[in-house]
């Protein structure tokens, strides 16, 4: 029997759980599904300021939440579009 690679943690302080399978991770986020440890890292634990704070979190080593992608900070901004102006004359 092998043991099952699977393993969830959980930030205490961002509220997230991420769950480690085959050395995947994935945050589980709260609102919005499952995301990236970068996109968790952009969103919430890099705002964190204390050491105290930094001590807790489980997503500060950046050599496991890897480079910042696009997207992660706010898919839900639409593309800008200023270039439809109002029009008249
Ligand atoms: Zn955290």
């Amino acid at each position: 029997m092998t043991a099952p690679t699977s393993q969830r943690l959980r930030c205490e302080l961002c509220q997230v759980e991420i769950d480690c399978s085959n050395g995947i991770d994935q945050v589980l986020f709260s609102l919005g599904g499952a995301g990236t440890r970068s996109k968790l890292w952009v969103r919430v634990c890099r705002y964190l300021s204390n050491d105290e704070q930094k001590a807790s979190c489980i997503n500060q080593d950046a050599t496991k939440r890897g480079e910042e992608q696009p997207g992660d900070r706010y898919d839900e901004a639409p593309p800008l579009d200023l270039g439809r102006a109002n029009g008249g004359s």
